[in-house]
């Protein structure tokens, strides 16, 4: 009975708004299996509606249903739209085989959930940076422990978090609406919170609004405060979020851009759009002057040592070490097996405070391959934007086109911009 009805609903599914639409549906079905599995939802209300109703369907019915549909997209005429499509559903697919219990190898893991190859894992530069931070954080004890001791000394007290992180919030909104058509009336808020395994997270809730929760467990140094905000907000998820919401769902039609799973290409290209986010508004020297003349008076820390502080930042930094040693322990946990114990040794070893590493093995055990669309992210879009003066212009768009992880490989090739 439910391969004829597989084949009546393929029959139904004539173009690709049919299928953009079912695989929405399939998304919202999947989601009763892994709440963590939308990060963003702003479809038809019935449609959600429909998904919640009565027991969650069978992931071997899901798992079917995913593959009926990557076939039907598959037979259509090739566009942007539908290899995004497709790219999607593949991830779909993958997600389903995973929930129905098959266990992937960690080069499919990426290659189905990702659209990417795992990259590889450098002791050398680990070493290199190592050293560097050494030289910088001279004493004794571990350096995981130095660098943790020297970045509480910038840890922004808990009573001025808001008003640094709205501070932050301005700059970049300014910058970001000067660069990049921001839709009319687009807002967020932000909201402190506890007991979260991320240190911030972008709530998109449709026609321009987003809820911006900034942990209040985790330590916050206005530097990478500031770079955390662009991240979430301007010009990153938020501005992702708001501006396909206009251009791609309001604009064209497209509703499957109405829906976005976690575990996906998508997620890797807003991953590698929001670590380049705020190094497409701001140019280093302009960064570390707005650090030192407002953020760092209204964390009330401008007595420290900030030249060493930036010094530190910029070595162990915000992108290619951190996420670098967070995927190679994502690699360990998945096709090593390695325990938490031997994770968390390894992380430290690479200057992760232990508080840290054991957030790294709780978000890669929620979120299982999602924590590798940092780095892999970052390493797409960084080369795909390169370092001309075109690249403001080939951020808008990866806000604004359906463009996959294979897409901006395929670019980069065409022409290699550095
Ligand atoms: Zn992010």
């Amino acid at each position: 009975m439910s391969r004829s009805r597989g084949r009546h609903e393929n029959t139904e599914l004539e173009t690709l708004d049919d299928v953009a639409d079912a695989y929405v549906r399939l998304v919202l079905a999947l989601q009763r299996h892994n709440p963590n599995y939308v990060d963003a939802y702003f479809g038809p209300h019935a449609w959600r509606a429909e998904a919640r109703r009565g027991r969650p369907r069978p992931a071997g019915d899901l798992l079917a249903r995913a593959r009926a549909l990557l076939d039907r997209a598959r037979s259509l005429p090739a566009s942007e739209r539908r290899d995004f499509l497709e790219c999607q559903l593949v991830a779909v697919e993958s997600f389903a085989r995973v929930l129905s219990g098959e266990h992937l190898s960690w080069r499919e893991t990426l290659r189905t959930l990702l659209d990417a190859e795992p990259l590889p894992f450098r002791p050398d530069e680990v070493a290199s940076v190592l050293k560097r931070l050494g030289a910088l954080l001279p004493g004794r004890g571990l350096l995981s422990d130095r660098l943790e001791r020297f970045l509480r000394g910038f840890d922004i007290p808990k009573s001025r978090l808001r008003a640094v992180a709205e501070a932050s919030v301005r700059v970049t909104r300014a910058r970001a609406k000067a660069l990049f058509d921001l839709p009319s009336r687009e807002k967020v808020r932000i909201r402190l919170v506890r007991g979260k395994t991320w240190a911030a997270y972008t709530w998109y809730l449709g026609r321009g609004q987003s809820v911006i929760d900034v942990s209040l467990d985790r330590l916050h140094h206005p530097e990478g405060l500031l770079g955390a905000i662009a991240h979430e907000t301007y010009p990153g998820h938020h501005t992702f979020h708001s501006v396909r919401e206009q251009v791609l769902v309001r604009g064209n039609g497209w509703r499957e851009h109405s829906v976005s799973p976690l575990m996906s290409p998508l997620s890797l290209i807003s991953e590698g759009s929001g670590y380049m986010a705020l190094d497409v508004i701001m140019r280093e020297p302009e960064i570390r002057d707005f650090v030192r003349q407002e953020l760092a008076p209204i964390a009330g820390l401008n007595g420290g040592d900030l030249e060493r502080y930036f010094a530190v930042n910029s070595t162990f930094g915000f992108g290619e070490h951190q996420n670098g040693v967070i995927m190679e322990a994502a690699r360990r946990l998945h096709e090593e097996r390695a325990t938490t114990k031997q994770v968390v040794a390894f992380m430290t070893d690479c200057a992760f405070s232990r508080r840290l590493a054991l957030g790294v093995v709780r978000f890669a055990k929620t979120y299982m391959a999602y924590i590798c669309a940092y780095h892999l992210g970052l390493d797409a879009v960084k080369s795909y934007l390169g370092t001309g003066p075109d690249r403001v212009a080939r951020y808008r768009e990866l806000l604004c086109r359906p463009l996959t992880p294979s897409a901006l490989r395929a670019a980069r090739a065409l022409s290699p911009r550095d």
